[in-house]
């Protein structure tokens, strides 16, 4: 596809004089993959070493031909495909790109021609059993540590069957071998590479091309949360919250933003409000006439100085995340922010001069009940109040994550979502100023039997890659494959085997259930 694609910072390689070629693949489109920092992150790890050329591919966005964007070669051509896996939803999109590419899905169907296919990142890490018959290993946790054993390993692999070699290395998953492995990270983030001439698309604002925060150079100033919110993949399986020293962050924009030379800034970290100096580097940032780029900020995170700096770096909207629908719930779900932290932050944002705002709440927590929806409402018509231009209220379904205490949750039920979701649009859009939108409850299934799946589950995803991967696809998919989706949607026994418990994260079983004991010890009312 494309070369079609102007960008700055392309990496291109003479491929006669390197000894691997490692296809990223991002599985959805252009804009989507090129946002984040995972591709521009492994496109640099990849390619700092001098043996490996690493090139890029997509989902494409219009008809694209599926070529690499550097030298539109056909996946087929390179030695590793390797995938990051950043949301369930895109497992089709996996299936979707081999099948494309001609290469055999099933990995026991791969001869000594094929490439090896790898995949990693945060759903990697969740529960690789639904695509774990058709890739030959997983990363689990943070690839920096053994980078550098792993491209050695790849080069010496034949064919994709020697794969199970590498089952002993740290963080490595295989399964044909079906071994057990514990996740691997990063201990201090001072010590990771972090890119510095990242890829920009050159392309008109308008352009189906152009990133969401438009042309940026993303700057991760932290890695993982140790907060704990009970129903937050991040919060279990990438502990502890790990910052760059500022001085650090200073370098790297220093030097990163001569090879990048663009105007804005986009900070990311799950835990970016928990960064100590967060006030000092939008100072920095400031003072160097770049633009910020926030998504996301805790309330008690906001102070009348951050708001200034937001608001001096040219970004005018933000978003809010309570969480939960009441003050019981965000108890429950162990979030640790009053009620009167939202309000009080969302008016230091107004008066600073935050003009939009976006809340992001989730409902079926367990226990919810419509006196707790009833509060989101309220508080939510509060903050309309201090007088935003336009309020954007997304809401959507708790899907019960592996390695968190609620992964023994059942994912709530249609009927409760569906009139809770007609009530809140119906109370909040009678404001002019409220747009509520949230994840389609179908969809919001699926995700869930995607991420608290088994092997069997790949048969579906197959099918549904097939079929086109739309709704209707996905209820074909189902029925053909006799698959009941209750089955996974359940409540699970505490003492039940579920998929991922090969993985080892953090917390065993016993912590997750004291911290699923503690969050039904909160009080009903
Ligand atoms: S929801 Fe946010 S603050 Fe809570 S654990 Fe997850 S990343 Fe951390």
């Amino acid at each position: 596809m494309p070369s079609l694609i102007p960008e700055l910072n392309v990496v291109r390689k003479n491929w006669r004089k390197v000894d691997l070629k490692i296809a990223l693949c991002y599985p959805n489109i252009y804009r989507a993959g090129m946002t984040g920092l995972p591709i521009r992150l492994l496109y640099a790890l990849f390619n700092a070493r001098e043996d490996v050329v690493c090139e890029r591919f997509f989902i494409p966005t219009k008809n694209e031909p599926l070529t690499s964007l550097e030298s539109n070669q056909p996946l087929k051509k390179f030695d590793v495909i390797a995938f990051t896996l950043q949301y369930e939803i895109d497992y089709v999109n996996v299936l979707r790109m081999l099948s494309e590419a001609g290469v055999p899905l099933k990995r026991k169907e791969r001869g000594k021609d094929d490439p090896l296919v790898i995949a990693g990142g945060p759903c990697a890490t969740e529960n690789p059993e639904p695509l774990a018959d058709y890739i030959d290993m997983f990363i689990i946790g943070e690839v920096e540590p053994i980078l550098n054993k792993l491209i050695d390993g790849m080069k010496q692999i034949k064919t994709p069957k020697e794969v199970v070699d590498l089952a002993s290395l740290e963080g490595v998953y295989v399964p044909e071998a079906r071994n057990l492995v514990r996740k691997v990270w990063i201990r201090r983030l001072d010590d990771a590479p972090h890119p510095l001439a990242q890829q920009v698309p050159l392309v008109d604002s308008k352009s189906p091309y152009m990133t969401i925060f438009g042309k940026t150079f993303n700057l991760e100033v932290t890695r993982g949360c140790s907060r704990g919110c009970r129903f937050c993949l991040i919060g279990f399986t990438a502990r502890p919250m790990r910052p760059r020293s500022l001085k650090k962050l200073e370098g790297i924009l220093e030097e990163g933003m001569r090879y990048t030379p663009v105007d804005k800034v986009s900070l990311i970290g799950s835990a970016l409000s928990d960064f100590p100096k967060l006030e000092e580097l939008c100072e920095y940032i400031i003072s160097n006439n770049w633009r910020i780029a926030i998504p996301s900020i805790r309330p008690d995170a906001v102070t009348e100085k951050l708001a200034r700096n937001i608001v001096r770096g040219k970004q005018r909207r933000i978003t809010l995340a309570p969480d939960g629908t009441s003050q019981r719930l965000r108890n429950l779900i162990h979030k640790g922010i009053e009620e009167d932290q939202i309000i009080q932050a969302a008016k230091i944002l107004h008066q600073n001069g935050i003009k939009q705002l976006k809340l992001y709440y989730i409902i079926g927590f367990p226990t919810e009940k419509s006196e707790d929806i009833k509060e989101m409402v309220l508080l939510t018509k509060k903050i309309a109040e201090i007088g935003f231009n336009s309020i954007h209220v997304s809401v959507n379904p708790l899907i019960p994550k592996p390695h968190t205490p609620f992964q023994w949750e059942p994912f709530p039920a249609p009927t409760y979502l569906r009139k809770h979701l007609k009530l809140i649009k119906k109370e909040l859009e009678k404001h002019g100023n409220i747009r509520v939108s949230g994840l389609n409850i179908r969809r919001a299934q699926i995700q869930a039997f995607l991420s608290l799946g088994d092997r069997k589950v790949g048969r579906v995803i197959e099918l549904a890659a097939r079929y086109g991967a739309s709704l209707g696809a996905w209820r074909k998919a189902f029925k053909e494959n006799g698959i009941s989706l209750g089955h996974y949607l359940r409540r699970k026994n505490l003492d039940e085997q579920l998929p991922w418990d090969f993985i080892q994260i953090d917390l065993n079983r016993c912590s997750l259930i004291k911290e699923l004991e503690k969050a039904y010890s909160e009080p009903l009312n």
